[in-house]
């Protein structure tokens, strides 16, 4: 069986300060004239600097903290079970550059041949194409695929691809 874990809250959990990380991304927005509702969400501020071609701006933002975090991750209990799974991918919301960092400070990057992140393509969870690109990299089927995750973003994309979802508290649970 493949496992594809998520990163952050699963794996490892990213010393980073979303609310400090949102700020700043809404003033790196509003500097470059985009209107900024104040209760606008990370992902909701992401969606509008995409739509208003300043992606690579908000994404400089986020990735650097997001680099920053990896660097001081926590590791959690799944982080030894993905060392003991195998074939296994990571599929995560973080860009593919925290992710790399964060599986090398725990000394995982060995165990992940894929790394499925944010600026892999046009989409993202709960979209279940970021999670099936990472099991059709693994060579493997969604049927014979677990999909560990911590929220419900993760859950309703491994029900988008048709793959087996297993709560990251579960999962540990059951090792
Ligand atoms: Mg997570």
């Amino acid at each position: 069986m493949a496992v594809v874990y998520d990163l952050d809250g699963t794996v490892v959990r990213l010393a980073v300060d979303w609310d400090a990380v949102t700020r700043e991304v809404a003033a790196t927005l509003e500097r470059r004239g985009v209107t900024v509702p104040d209760d606008a969400d990370l992902w909701k501020l992401f969606r509008l600097g995409r739509e208003a071609d300043q992606i690579d701006a908000v994404e400089r933002v986020i990735s650097a903290h997001e680099r920053a975090g990896a660097r001081e991750s926590e590791r959690l209990a799944c982080a030894d079970l993905l060392a003991r799974d195998a074939p296994t991918a990571v599929c995560s919301l973080n860009s593919g550059g925290a992710c790399h960092i964060a599986l090398g400070q725990h000394r995982l990057r060995e165990h992940v041949p894929v790394v499925v992140g944010r600026d892999a393509g046009p989409w993202e969870k709960p979209d279940p194409e970021p999670l099936l690109a990472a099991i059709d990299r693994l060579g493997v089927e969604p049927a014979e695929t677990t999909f560990v995750g911590d929220g419900e973003r993760d859950e309703r994309t491994a029900e988008g691809a048709g793959v087996e979802f297993v709560y990251a508290s579960e999962w540990a649970r059951r090792a």
